[in-house]
């Protein structure tokens, strides 16, 4: 299809369901659904995927769901939107404001929500024409906040047969109409070290007959970070910063056991690998000088979402045609995490921030109560993914001198 065509089509199909996306998206708001509880926002989904001729396949848990737009022996695109709310009290004053004490759509997935719910309904159009040339999966994920949802996906082959994958999130610094791209890593990783050490104790009079415990535990907290400066490039950024510890309970006495707890940030994904394995020798090596047992509980979080470069340049292509030129907008890698980053370690695609501040307007920032998004990003993202769709189903097929790829404008 050309460029013209398609964004002709995308005109047509928003101008008649725009006002009801931006009602769908309302709803959701004022019913948000904490990760792995979204019952009632997954049967919304399925009801309107139904309606529209789809046959949508709820997840084993009851809460999210997966669904193919076409067939064929085309490739296969998958397009991923989270749908869990936040444990946060909603702070708006407008009359979508959550119903639900405590709990609100302060990360937007409400939006992702109703993004991919369009651009469903466009492609199921598109597929009864016969204009869909191969198959375009759909995942509406659960729990991507706990993190852990995009595991659960995966789990139930979420992502089997899947050529690419791409997805987006509400970016509220960037100004409605605009796309935030960056190739490569674009999140980080975050993950929890608990360290507990213990020794024999004893009294402060003689520390060289026991193990000085607290004395040890301080060079665990100044040393391993130091250390892990050093043994790592600085490139990727992985720090160790501890938020909490505790040892001991009267000034005289050497206690037997101490407790470390920090997180570990880290921008690059082969560094994140190889993080606890190095800080574990390093604590090994520490304790060991001073004579206690140290033990690592290493709790990892999601890695960092390192974005394919063909993939990124599918989705400038298609926000160039069906948002228009200047509508891209480079972006920078951010120290949050996102669980879509589970995805890629499978199978290429790339994740976009779309702009949601209403251009002069309040900038406000995800995860707190007020935020809130200029409902035209609506129309905007569901032009954004259903073009990249097409175009990644396009480019994924063998280029042939008659294939409309290059008619593309
Ligand atoms: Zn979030
Ligand atoms: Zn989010």
């Amino acid at each position: 299809m050309r460029g013209r065509e398609l964004r002709g089509e995308l005109d047509a199909f928003l101008g008649e369901h725009e006002h009801d996306l931006v009602e769908f998206r309302r709803d959701l708001h004022r019913h948000p659904e904490l990760a792995f509880a979204e019952y009632r926002t997954t049967q919304r989904i399925a009801d309107r995927l139904t309606a529209a001729g789809l046959i949508p396949s709820v997840l084993p848990r009851g809460t999210g769901l997966i669904c193919d737009v076409g067939s064929g022996d085309g490739p296969t695109v998958a397009l991923r939107a989270d749908i869990d709310a936040l444990g946060l009290q909603d702070e708006k004053d407008v009359s979508y404001r959550s119903t639900v004490p405590g709990s609100c759509h302060a990360c937007g997935h409400d939006v992702h929500t109703t993004i991919l719910l369009g651009t469903s309904l466009f492609l199921a159009q598109q597929a009864a024409a016969g204009l869909l040339p191969g198959r375009v999966r759909l995942i509406f994920q659960p729990a991507e906040e706990l993190p852990g949802g995009a595991l659960e996906v995966m789990a139930h082959g979420g992502i089997t047969g899947v050529d690419r994958i791409f997805g987006l999130h509400c970016d509220p610094r960037l100004d409605v109409g605009h796309v935030g791209l960056k190739p490569g890593p674009i999140t980080s990783a975050c993950d929890k070290l608990v360290v507990r050490v213990s020794g024999p104790g004893g009294h402060t009079a003689r520390p060289h007959l026991t193990a000085d415990l607290v004395f040890a535990l301080a060079k665990v907290l100044t040393e391993l970070p130091a250390a892990l400066s050093r043994r790592v490039d600085p490139r990727s950024s992985l720090s160790l910063v501890w938020g909490k510890v505790e040892a001991g309970s009267a000034a005289n006495a050497i206690p037997d056991d101490g407790v470390a707890e920090g997180t570990v940030r880290c921008l690059d994904e082969n560094a994140w690998h190889a993080a606890p394995d190095l800080i574990k020798a390093l604590l090994d090596s520490v304790a060991g000088a001073y004579g206690i047992e140290a033990r690592m509980e290493y709790v990892r979080g999601v890695p960092p979402v390192v974005n394919d470069e063909m993939s990124v340049e599918m989705l400038a292509e298609a926000a160039q045609r069906a948002l228009g030129p200047g509508s891209v907008a480079p972006t920078q890698q951010s120290l949050g995490g996102e669980d879509f980053a589970w995805y890629l370690e499978s199978v290429p695609g790339a994740f976009a921030r779309l702009g949601t501040r209403t251009p002069g307007g309040e900038t406000y920032d995800i995860h707190q109560g007020t935020f809130d998004v200029d409902e035209s990003a609506i129309g905007m993202g569901v032009r954004l993914m259903a073009a990249t769709a097409l175009t990644a189903l396009w480019e994924s097929r063998p280029v042939t001198v008659t294939d409309p790829i290059t008619s593309l404008a």
